[in-house]
């Protein structure tokens, strides 16, 4: 699932790209029964008021509120994205075709009907499962398009008023963000610790404790902070908390120097590949020896609260 830095690639993405086109049309296949009352675009209802509210409108910049990207338009509404699992948001030229007979490199098939007309990354397997199209004009009355594509349908794409939206349901909860100039070490410990009895990692995870952490990136930071993630944030040393207060920020703008992590299915506005993969210390290592310089330790695997959790047998000990 795409974290802070990944979102935060494809927020920087949408600024350099798409910033003054309009929207002149949207698509989707999205439409679910599951979705019927809610105000997101699965619900086919929703969606059309989606519509009339998003075409004609100016994209003026995008910015990311935890995990989400909202992209503020010229008409006092922002677009709000969550990529969830699979999701991940790409700009390019494409062509709608449901038949199959356009001269994209993918033929394209009524369930994935969107299909890139430009060689290299757009045509990515990854790339292919596209839910959501705005068609943007440039002033050259050129059209390309800024799409989803999401292989598992997790996404949640909404429209909201700009003023209100960081008061909205889908905002209101979240904890602070640990690239902000807020995020201090009281405030960071005061969070951990109204959690006393909680398993670290989970803790990290929540996204009403802190915002942006997720499964791989809270694996690295205790790596690096040398904490168990099962260890109860009340029994961690102070020592030990400052220096995963640390961690976590540091692992995150690794993450975005980096472009993301593409070890599963994430993709930037090109549709290519993150680095981040490639910088791993523990997470998905299992089996292989500690890359911490004088320690022996392997790199073990456990599920925690239904997830996995990769950490190293030598200097990650859960009893201090
Ligand atoms: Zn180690």
């Amino acid at each position: 699932m795409p974290e802070l830095p990944e979102v935060q690639t494809t927020v920087d993405g949408i600024n350099k790209t798409v910033q003054g086109l309009q929207i002149v049309d949207v698509w989707t296949n999205y439409d679910s029964p599951h979705y019927a009352n809610k105000e997101e675009i699965k619900n086919p209802l929703f969606f059309k008021k989606f519509k009339k509210i998003v075409i004609g409108a100016k994209i003026k910049n995008a910015s990311r509120k935890a995990k989400n990207i909202l992209i503020e338009l010229s008409n006092d509404y922002t677009i709000l994205i969550h990529m969830k699992m699979t999701g991940h948001v790409m700009y390019g030229k494409y062509v709608f075709d449901p038949k199959g007979k356009s001269a994209g490199s993918r033929k394209g098939t009524e369930k994935d009907p969107w299909v890139s007309t430009e060689e290299g990354p757009l045509t990515d397997p990854f790339n292919r499962h596209i839910r959501l199209v705005f068609t943007l004009r440039d002033s050259k009355r050129l059209d390309k398009h800024l799409v989803l594509s999401d292989m598992r349908k997790f996404a949640k794409v909404t429209v909201l008023e700009t003023d209100t939206i960081h008061q909205s349901s889908h905002l209101d909860t979240v904890g602070p963000d640990p690239l902000s100039t807020e995020f201090t070490y009281s405030l960071f410990e005061g969070r951990i610790l109204s959690r006393p009895n909680g398993k670290i990692k989970t803790v990290l995870m929540d996204q009403t404790v802190i915002a942006g952490v997720g499964n791989i990136y809270s694996d690295e930071a205790l790596w690096r902070a040398s904490i168990h993630p099962e260890h109860m944030p009340k029994d961690i040393p102070k020592s030990l908390l400052q220096k995963l207060r640390t961690s976590v920020i540091e692992v995150l703008r690794q993450g975005i120097d980096f472009g993301g992590d593409s070890m599963s299915d994430y993709r930037n506005i090109n549709g290519e590949r993150g680095e981040f993969q490639l910088k791993h210390q523990e997470y998905r290592r299992t089996g292989k020896l500690c890359e911490k310089i004088g320690c022996k330790g392997i790199i073990q695997r456990k599920v925690i609260c239904g997830r996995s959790a990769h950490f190293c047998s030598e200097h990650q000990k859960l009893a201090l």
